[in-house]
């Protein structure tokens, strides 16, 4: 059964998960506000990024576990930054506007099919083949059948004018792609000059890099370590869209792992084996993701490796996208603020003074927002069998809520003892405690926000103390007593 995104956008919006930012303004394109049970998801990924790097880190090739340490940077930041690390010069994505419709594009994100020698259609690349041939009847332009398609970058300038724009109704409307500064920018203090300008981070890593001095210096570390910082970036991307996926405000959760140049191959490999891992360990499934390694002629210039972690969104299928880059960095970032603000970035091996590096850098570089969203799609399962219709299927460690305690009647003895068992609950796990309406209509708001377990309190638990256990997935049924409930949540969420 495919997945639709509008009815997962539908779902997020109507039981709490992620809302239109500004709504009741009518909103504001790119940004997204997490509900109740949106921040509890995001939460429980972000702790587990969290547990998993520097709580308890990888155990070592060799045996010995890894050191990680935290860190939590400011957004802003000297702009001086932005410029050593190439932002502000460089982290531009070429650009294409439509002259006709006034839209833009990115220049990598069009395809181009070739009806005939001179009419040339642009699309999304996203666009499914119907919505494509729907395209070609309104402009009433006959197509080949396998709708074989050309990126845009592919396509030379020079037969611009023979390309219909996305929603233009006149040939040869695209310009010239122009770069375009995806960095946010704002002034400090009281007057907006030049002077006073700075910019809302474009990714957590440099305040990383910006600190790994202080970190050295003010902890026991010793390379190799890594620093992991999770938090906001902003990135003022021409065409947000996707819901959750391309945003403009948006979290990442980073980690620069330094070390020896010449252990770096080793730990790039380590590192990719490591993410894919704990992707799979947080519930997304071997099916839906691939892990792509970047040919040479994809590398950006300093990168000597990168590896995507991709997952196959519905709006991406049957291709996919990515959740995750694995970067082999070498010491550019570390060299260029050596540069930029001439402290020194060396390393000095305690064991062996003369020993002296930049050491090298494996950054496994992911999305917390894009994660939530995979966590989302992949949990998002349609079952007729069921009132709710669908349920979503979270690992118990991932679902916002681990259990409810519903009451079947909403007056006397049943929702006393009920609130007992939440009182004890939830001092352990994130409960739910849901007193009113049908039975029925309570089980089916739980399948749909996604929780794992029921408990039903009955005239037999007055009688003998016994409650009823609904497991969501399968809506099997059995009685348990009372007392063995917190055991038996222990057992099936911590195994
Ligand atoms: P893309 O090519 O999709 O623009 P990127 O390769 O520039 O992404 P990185 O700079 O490597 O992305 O950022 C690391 C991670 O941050 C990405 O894998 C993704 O999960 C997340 N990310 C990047 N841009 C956005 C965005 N606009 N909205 C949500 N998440 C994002």
């Amino acid at each position: 059964m495919t997945k639709d995104m509008k009815d997962i956008v539908a779902l997020c919006k109507r039981r709490g998960f992620i809302f239109q930012a500004s709504e009741i303004y009518g909103g504001i394109n790119g940004f997204w506000d997490y509900g109740p049970l949106g921040t509890e998801l995001k939460n429980n990924l972000r702790d587990a990024w969290w547990r998993d790097m520097v709580i308890t880190p990888p155990i070592g090739p060799d045996g010995t576990p890894l050191e990680i340490v935290g860190l939590d940077s400011a957004i802003i930041q000297n702009p001086n930054v932005w410029v050593s690390s190439g932002h502000v010069g460089g982290f531009t994505d070429p650009m294409v506007d439509c002259q006709e419709t006034k839209k833009r594009y990115r220049e990598d994100h069009l395809h181009v099919i070739k009806a005939s020698d001179d009419e040339w259609v642009a699309v999304h690349e996203e666009a499914e083949d119907s919505e494509i041939e729907k395209r070609f009847k309104k402009l009433n332009i006959k197509h080949a059948e396998d709708l074989e398609r050309t990126p845009l970058t592919d396509i030379a300038l020079s037969d611009y004018s023979k390309i219909y724009a996305p929603d233009a109704k006149e040939k040869g409307t695209l310009l010239e792609p122009k770069a375009f500064n995806l960095m946010f920018e704002t002034y400090i203090g009281a007057t907006q000059s030049d002077d006073n300008k700075a910019y809302l981070r474009g990714e957590t890593a440099q305040g990383i890099f910006i600190n790994y001095k202080n970190v050295l210096d003010s902890t026991r570390v010793r390379v190799p370590f890594g620093i992991a910082q999770i938090g906001k970036a902003f990135r003022n991307e021409v065409n947000p869209r996707n819901f959750i996926f391309r945003s403009r405000e948006f979290e990442q959760m980073e980690m620069e792992w330094f070390c020896d140049p010449e252990d770096a191959p080793q730990w790039f490999e380590f590192w990719k084996e490591e993410r894919q891992r704990w992707w799979k360990s947080v519930g997304l499934k071997d099916k839906d993701m691939i892990f792509r390694e970047h040919g040479q002629d994809e590398l950006v210039f300093y990168s000597q490796g990168t590896f995507d972690i991709e997952y196959q969104f519905p709006f991406t299928a049957p291709g996919y996208g990515e959740l995750e880059g694995v970067a082999y960095r070498t010491n550019y970032d570390l060299t260029q603020h050596q540069e930029g603000s001439k402290t020194k970035m060396e390393y000095i091996d305690p064991m062996d003074p003369k020993n002296r590096y930049i050491p090298h850098v494996i950054e496994p570089a992911a999305g917390l927002t894009r994660g939530v969203l995979a966590l989302l799609c992949d949990a998002y399962t349609v079952d007729e069998n069921r009132p709710s219709g669908v349920f979503l299927d979270f690992t118990p460690a991932m679902a916002p809520k681990k259990a409810a305690i519903l009451p079947l009647t909403a007056k006397g003895e049943h929702p006393e003892i009920a609130t007992k068992l939440y009182l004890e609950l939830r001092k352990h796990y994130a409960i739910d405690l849901d007193i009113k309406q049908n039975i029925g209509k309570r089980y089916a708001r739980q399948d749909e926000i996604g929780t794992p377990y029921c408990f039903t309190i009955d005239d037999d638990t007055v009688a003998n103390g016994t409650v009823t256990v609904r497991e969501r997935n399968t809506m099997a049924q059995e009685r348990i007593h009372i007392d063995k409930v917190l055991d038996y949540l222990r057992e099936k969420i911590d195994g």
